[in-house]
């Protein structure tokens, strides 16, 4: 039988998880308490604290979805479709098409448009599907597509949302802790992100806020939430001064997340978004040096996910498993379109270092020698 203590340490530079602080790891093992035990309370409370300072919010209805980045996409969308609603979803990548699925299942009438993978939207392209086939109740777009790593402008696209009477839904699981998020600012109404990309936390929560124009939606629900456990009627009870029972909190999950937000905020988000795009430029001239290119389009690429072309006749595949047995170093692997052809190379969180580019690059280096 396996045994966790046997498990090496590896360097984390695929598209989530990224690297945990040691802090974080420490802050996990601390005695599990009851969910209801002031002291935890107080955790609680300073997580939606520290969450509305990196969303960049005063949202009241900001807290940690018990469960990962889908769970945040899931429990935005079920809490502000009801069944025959109409949503609007901009797909340019596997995040996109996830957001469809999930408004699908949750009874939203879905509208799609799409770019070709790699590219993002204008906000004509999103006017123009809105005259076409709307109104509608929730537009969706991702913000950083992890399967392209295309870079969203969101603030054109809010305005021709808003214009339109619809709310905008955004998913920040990769963006948020490594890049500008605006949730006030850009004035989105539903966001969600997750734990283990850029915020460098194992998975296991997924960040939510929701405006006070989503909340009042949700209060004013015809139906029921169609998910009992992601219901933010009642989630929010607990969060909030009620502290009513729903289900269990996930006490060392919240441990970690409230070390790893500490972690965040003693960096300064500034610092933090300019650290990434810094090692995110010393990426790319490495790798362009090596003839390797980009997936999305240069104006928008994201510093935190490096999706790459592998070499013509280079058996991607190959080259990471070679990464990882022979260096400890994962990286990610193309997905849909992109599957078999390409790399997408992390620099989230604790993983955007020079160390982390300099250690991919030159074994990247040495292994291509060898292929
Ligand atoms: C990783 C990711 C998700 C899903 O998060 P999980 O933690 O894998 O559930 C959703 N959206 C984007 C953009 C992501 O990168």
């Amino acid at each position: 039988m396996a045994d966790t203590k046997d498990i090496k340490p590896r360097t984390l530079m695929g598209p989530g998880p990224s690297d945990v602080n040691p802090r974080v790891l420490e802050a996990m093992a601390r005695p599990t308490i009851g969910h209801l035990d002031g002291q935890f309370l107080e955790i609680l409370n300073d997580i939606r604290d520290m969450l509305q300072a990196i969303f960049q919010t005063k949202n009241k209805l900001t807290l940690a979805v018990s469960g990962t980045g889908s769970a945040g996409m899931e429990t935005c969308v079920v809490n502000l479709i009801e069944p025959g609603d109409k949503m609007l979803v901009c797909v340019n990548g596997v995040f996109g098409k996830r957001m469809t699925d999930v408004a699908e299942r949750a009874g939203a009438e879905v509208a799609t448009i799409d770019v070709p993978w790699g590219r993002v939207f204008t906000a004509e392209q999103v006017e123009r599907a809105m005259k076409r086939s709307g109104p509608f109740k929730v537009v969706g777009i991702v913000h950083a597509e992890t399967s392209t790593g295309a870079a969203q402008p969101i603030e054109p696209i809010s305005r021709v949302v808003h214009e339109a009477g619809a709310l905008l839904l955004v998913d920040t699981v990769t963006s948020l802790g490594g890049m500008e998020v605006d949730v006030d600012g850009w004035q989105i109404d539903a966001c969600y992100s997750g734990t283990q990309k850029c915020l460098s936390c194992p998975p296991g929560l997924a960040p939510v806020s929701f405006s006070s124009a989503a909340e009042e939606v949700l209060s004013n629900r015809k139906t029921k939430v169609r998910s009992w456990y992601l219901d933010m009627n009642m989630v929010r009870k607990y969060w909030g001064s009620e502290r009513l029972y729903h289900h269990t909190a996930p006490i060392n999950m919240n441990y970690a997340l409230h070390e790893a937000l500490r972690i965040v905020l003693e960096e300064g988000l500034e610092p933090r978004w300019k650290r990434h795009l810094a090692q995110h430029r010393a990426l790319k001239a490495g790798l362009e040096e090596m003839g390797i290119s980009y997936i999305a389009d240069p104006a928008h690429q994201l510093p935190m996910l490096n999706a790459v072309m592998a070499p013509d006749g280079v058996d991607e595949a190959v080259v990471r498993k070679r990464l990882l047995s022979d260096y400890a170093i994962e990286i990610g692997g193309g997905l849909g379109d992109f599957k078999g052809k390409a790399w997408r190379i992390g620099l989230m969180g604790e993983s955007a270092t020079e160390r982390h580019v300099n250690a991919v690059l030159t074994a990247l280096k040495e292994v291509l020698a060898q292929t």
